[in-house]
């Protein structure tokens, strides 16, 4: 009989309790144990949920992150944390914020955004050196998915000691809410090294052997609890592994041999490929691999695995909110079932931590695209029906079966899906139509005939600060309190006042300020065809930060311009040049959840259009500076180094399909908000922008070698001030950065400007900190 299983549920609650139970902890506002206790809440609806599984995980819940919970688990604490007061709890906030709790008023102010993409992969506090705080540990992406982890930190001190407590007591709660097979969850000791970060160049494979008796001791207090299955999660088995680490799986599987409890080896968000081998012959009683989006390893691993090893499939996609194809998955899964018998379990591919709780809290959603999704509580019945079908037919469970292929089908044909007209036009993209004119040094001479800037052009990333009244307004907007009149009146009052106080700052191209924008992904997706957006649909980020992503689920077009009068606007009230300013076609769809039934890559073509269009007209009204952000292009990068060139070949197409029909005069400026370029310089030269803005002024301009030994040929912004501190930059401290940025790029094709957009900051943060960059501009020109 099939077992039926899950690797993870999601643990910010369904209304988000415990974010907010979070927040208001942080803030001084509720007691240790209201936190506790909406955690245990959590974790008890979860498991209710879960009821219907054979096996039910435990310990995927987290007050944070899953990776600092193994940190704490394996007793490596970053030395600055040790020693301080407080209980265990405080710690572990500590080593996630940098904190505790929130600082006391006469503190720096600390950005408290609400949940957006804006700082998608930053801290919400960098190093706060008062009152008790410590710098906090760093954060960076889950594997491909919009999640951040803590990253382990090492040294060649590093010890580790065993705290089984959260575990065990998450074990027996679960038991006490009724869990009769509680599966706990941990990160296996490869990928917990794997992620972790050596602090001082130590070799963090010379740790395994220190690792591995401290996993052998924590399943070891797993089975004197009862426990039977324990889910080792090692989803680096999808990545390219160097022989050394394919070594260290033998080592440490090998030492983990003798343990009493039982391991499911868990692979997501992959394939297994060239590590087939290794993973079905490690020592471990089963293995778990996502059969969601491909079955390419599902024909060699049958052959491969030993027959008496559990092989768990992950059927349902646990990284997107589609409905499953139930009778498609039954035509394949039906002769295997037959053929593994007992052998055979089923699951969602990976934690259920990357989609929305529950569809039924979508209330206003259009009946016919809510038909075709499913959240986490919706995949769980899907495994549901599926262990129904397999163990008594798939007649026990008709009813279900026909309304998934009816939902199904009208998904397939629907015509809100098809739009003939977008096919064709994509259909007939030439390569020309993602071709400038004239090369980058021609288009120079024009642009600044034209622009007449000075040297070192001083200007901002696009967003001004989104106050509590612009928040109120777009609010009162939406439930219908305010008009269009009075909203578009008080837009436009927010432009004006971005628009004065840029030209009293002195600041040289200047931006409409970004106000009538929630989102940088959704305020294009709502105007856009093809796009749904929930109301409940939230997805953690990081700790209790929390996105929304818009669905894209059909044929995407631009059925009216989507910014034009608002830049207009802004570019009537100045001589400055005003950046058109808008989001790229790769960065809204690595934001947004995606249609399954076409490749990505075909999709990001149709938005590139949209975006094209909008461009167009934004340089027929006269916009003579366009900026088309790609925040998110890096975060697209395949887990495979060997499938990044085809990713980035297609990426860059659609941003040049986007931004290069314009006129050679037009400034086409783009914008990526992080750090690391070594490895993709060669595709972001290939998108020709005249101008590219990027957040540096946390690396010393050291990353500016990456465009510096590539020679790269067009203009950059080297961001000076780092928005995610509520720190003022000092003139002198800019001017330096910048003399530091000119002495690997030539200074006549370098701008001024801050790390990323302002919305987070306030006003009082924001213009003496522009005030001084606009005065290290002046210093620099008049120092040449
Ligand atoms: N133009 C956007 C802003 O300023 C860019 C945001 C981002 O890069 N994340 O807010
Ligand atoms: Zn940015």
């Amino acid at each position: 009989m099939v077992t039926l299983h899950n690797l993870g549920f999601p643990r910010i609650g369904r209304n988000r309790e415990l974010k907010f139970s979070l927040e208001s902890y942080w803030k001084g506002q509720s007691t240790r144990e209201q936190l506790l206790h909406t955690g245990e809440q959590v974790r008890r609806e979860g498991w209710a949920t879960q009821s219907c599984l054979d096996r039910v995980p435990v310990g995927d819940f987290s007050f944070y992150d899953q990776v600092l919970d193994m940190s704490f688990t394996l007793g490596n604490l970053p030395a600055r944390v040790k020693g301080q007061e407080g209980g265990s709890l405080d710690s572990y906030f500590r080593v996630a914020r940098g904190r505790s709790v929130d600082l006391p008023a006469d503190a720096p102010s600390l950005p408290r955004s609400q949940d957006s993409h804006n700082h998608h992969k930053t801290h919400d506090v960098q190093e706060v050196t008062c009152c008790h705080a410590v710098s906090a540990g760093e954060m960076t992406k889950w594997f491909d998915t919009n999640y951040h982890y803590i990253v382990p930190e090492f040294d060649a001190r590093t010890q580790f000691s065993l705290d089984a407590t959260r575990l065990l007591e998450q074990i027996d709660q679960a038991r006490e809410s009724g869990v009769t097979h509680p599966k706990p969850v941990i990160i296996g000791p490869v990928t917990y090294l794997s992620l972790g970060k050596s602090k001082d160049g130590c070799d963090k494979l010379a740790l395994l052997d220190q690792l591995v008796p401290v996993y052998a001791q924590l399943l070891e207090s797993l089975a004197d609890r009862g426990v039977e299955w324990v889910q080792v999660d090692e989803p680096i088995l999808v990545t390219e592994l160097d022989s050394r680490w394919q070594h260290a799986f033998k080592t440490a599987y090998h030492g983990l041999k003798g343990s009493r409890v039982k391991l499911l080896l868990t692979t997501y968000f992959g394939q297994l490929g060239e590590n087939q081998y290794l993973a079905a012959h490690l020592p471990v009683a089963g293995l778990h691999v996502d059969v969601a989006t491909s079955r390419a390893d599902l024909v060699p691993l049958l052959n491969l695995l030993p027959t008496h090893k559990v092989l768990s499939l992950g059927v349902i996609s646990g990284r997107n909110i589609w409905k499953a194809d139930l009778n498609g998955v039954l035509d394949w899964l039906e002769p295997l079932a037959d053929r593994l018998g007992d052998r055979l379990w089923i699951a969602p591919s990976c934690s259920l931590l990357h989609v929305p709780v529950d569809l039924d809290s979508e209330t206003s959603l259009d009946p016919e695209i809510r038909s075709w999704l499913a959240f986490a509580v919706q995949k769980l019945d899907e495994l549901g029906v599926l262990g129904t079908a397999l163990t008594n037919g798939r007649d026990a469970v008709r009813e279900s079966l026909d309304a998934n292929r009816h939902a199904i089908e009208s998904r397939r044909n629907s015509t809100r899906v098809h739009n003939p007209r977008v096919r064709s036009a994509v259909s007939s993209v030439t390569p020309g139509m993602g071709q400038r004119q004239h090369g980058y040094a021609r288009r120079a001479v024009l642009q600044a005939g034209w622009l007449d800037l000075p040297k070192y052009p001083a200007t901002t990333i696009g967003s001004f600060p989104q106050t509590t009244n612009i928040r109120r307004m777009r609010k009162a907007y939406r439930t219908g309190e305010l008009d269009r009149v009075g909203y578009e009146s008080a837009i436009r009052g927010e432009i004006q006042r971005a628009i004065r106080e840029q030209e009293k700052l002195g600041l040289d191209v200047l931006v409409h300020g970004e106000a009538e924008r929630n989102d940088m992904v959704e305020y294009f997706g709502e105007q856009l065809t093809g796009y749904a957006f929930t109301t409940h649909g939230w997805v953690q980020s990081y700790g209790s930060r929390c996105v929304k992503p818009p669905i894209l689920y059909g044929d995407v077009s631009r059925p009216h311009p989507m910014t034009i009068d608002w830049i207009q606007y802004a570019q009537s009230l100045t001589d400055r040049p005003v950046k058109g300013m808008l989001t790229g076609p790769v960065t809204i769809l690595n934001w947004s959840f995606v249609r399954d039934d076409q490749p990505r890559r075909e999709t990001c073509r149709q938005i590139a259009l949209a975006i094209r269009q909008e461009v167009l007209e934004l340089e027929a009204a006269g916009i003579r500076i366009i900026q088309i952000d790609e925040a998110a292009l890096r975060e697209g990068l395949p887990l495979r180094r060997s499938q990044w060139d085809a990713y980035l070949q297609w990426a860059v197409e659609c941003f040049r399909l986007a931004a290069n029909g314009v006129q050679d005069q037009t400034q086409i400026h783009t914008h990526m908000c992080y750090s690391e370029f070594n490895d993709i310089i060669v595709a972001i030269a290939n998108m020709d922008a005249d101008v590219i803005t990027i957040e540096t002024s946390r690396s010393d301009m050291e990353l500016l070698d990456a465009f510096d030994q590539f020679d790269y040929p067009n203009e950059i912004g080297p961001g000076v001030y780092d928005i995610h501190s509520p720190n003022v930059p000092s003139t002198s401290q800019m001017v330096r950065l910048m003399q530091e940025a000119a002495r690997r790029i030539p200074s006549h094709r370098l701008w001024i400007n801050p790390d990323c957009g302002l919305k987070t900051r306030r006003w009082e943060e924001v213009l003496p900190a522009l005030r001084n960059m606009v005065n290290a501009a002046r210093e620099l020109r008049a120092s040449e």
